[in-house]
């Protein structure tokens, strides 16, 4: 069955899917099969990076399946030794020659890596490729207020949106507010609590799927929607990658929200951006 999900408008008046397919580790010959999967499943965002080493992978696979490229919200990342003004600006030429595209959805700036100090001229350089019709939507990924804030200092313009690690385990709270009060949209990376099998095993998690006649995995990725963000789970299994976007038939309550909000540890599966450097 196909589910397309709902549309959100972001800052800069694009609208995009609310739930969008991560492809960290898709790669190799299954490539073809999974992003034909997740398309048909409804999945309309595609997130890549330069660093997951698959965007010719998914570039071949849009062609092969014939995906109008309307169809489909493109999202890409500079990494993190790509920083700096011409340095991204040939990052990003790469990536749409690799994508077989002649614009990007949206564009990210993967981390901040504050120690290196390029990202605002990587961002001048992304507000060009924005004028020039190269990127759609502008974006960052991993970002904490100070550098949005810096970014609006020196160019008067914020990203419309921040990927960032989020999972009930570490649930941003104080990020999301802040982002609420500038109009920057959520995204949740490894919404599932990435390769942790602990999370999905949780009783909270168990019961209230139960309750609700959906797996844990389905009420984790419900619970981000009704926070106002938008998961990118990654699977490569054609059950779970249906399971993953069909979401829109079941509401939580306030009682099973609020659970959910409490099981916030601070475990961090990634990095803590303001330590990451360029690596
Ligand atoms: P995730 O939380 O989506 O977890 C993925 C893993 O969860 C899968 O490999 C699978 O083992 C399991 N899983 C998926 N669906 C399941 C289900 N229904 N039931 C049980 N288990 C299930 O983690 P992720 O892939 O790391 O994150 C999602 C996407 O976020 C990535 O693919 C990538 O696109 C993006 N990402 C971005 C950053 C960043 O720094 N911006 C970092 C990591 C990931």
């Amino acid at each position: 069955m196909q589910t397309l999900t709902p549309n959100v408008r972001m800052a800069d008046g694009t609208e995009v899917p609310r739930v969008g397919f991560g492809t960290y580790r898709v790669k190799g010959g299954a490539t073809g099969d999974v992003i034909s999967q997740a398309y048909k499943a409804g999945y309309r965002w595609f997130d890549t990076a330069e660093l997951y080493d698959n965007e010719a992978e998914l570039g071949a696979a849009f062609a092969h399946l014939g995906i109008p490229r309307s169809d489909v919200t493109l999202a890409s990342k500079v990494w993190n030794n790509h920083q700096g003004y011409d340095a991204t600006r040939e990052a990003l030429h790469r990536s749409l020659e690799r994508l077989r595209t002649d614009y990007l959805d949206v564009y990210l700036i993967h981390w901040p890596c504050p120690e290196q100090d390029t990202y605002v001229d990587s961002w001048a350089a992304m507000l060009d490729a924005q004028r020039e019709g190269l990127v759609n939507s502008l974006g960052v990924s991993n970002f904490q207020p100070e550098h949005m804030q810096r970014l609006f200092d020196e160019t008067k313009v914020l990203p419309v949106l921040n990927q960032v690690e989020l999972h009930p385990y570490f649930n941003q709270a104080r990020l999301r507010t802040w982002h609420l009060e500038h109009g920057i949209l959520t995204q949740s990376w490894g919404p599932l609590g990435q390769r942790s099998g602990d999370l999905l095993a949780e009783d909270v998690l168990i019961s209230i799927a139960k309750e609700v006649g959906k797996t844990p995995a389905q009420v984790v990725l419900r619970w981000h929607l009704q926070r106002d963000c938008l998961p990118i789970p990654k699977s490569s299994h054609a059950q779970r990658i249906t399971e993953n976007i069909d979401l829109f038939d079941v509401e939580l309550s306030e009682e099973h929200m609020r659970a959910i909000d409490q099981m916030h540890t601070g475990f961090r599966q990634g990095e803590d951006p303001v330590q990451k450097n360029n690596a």
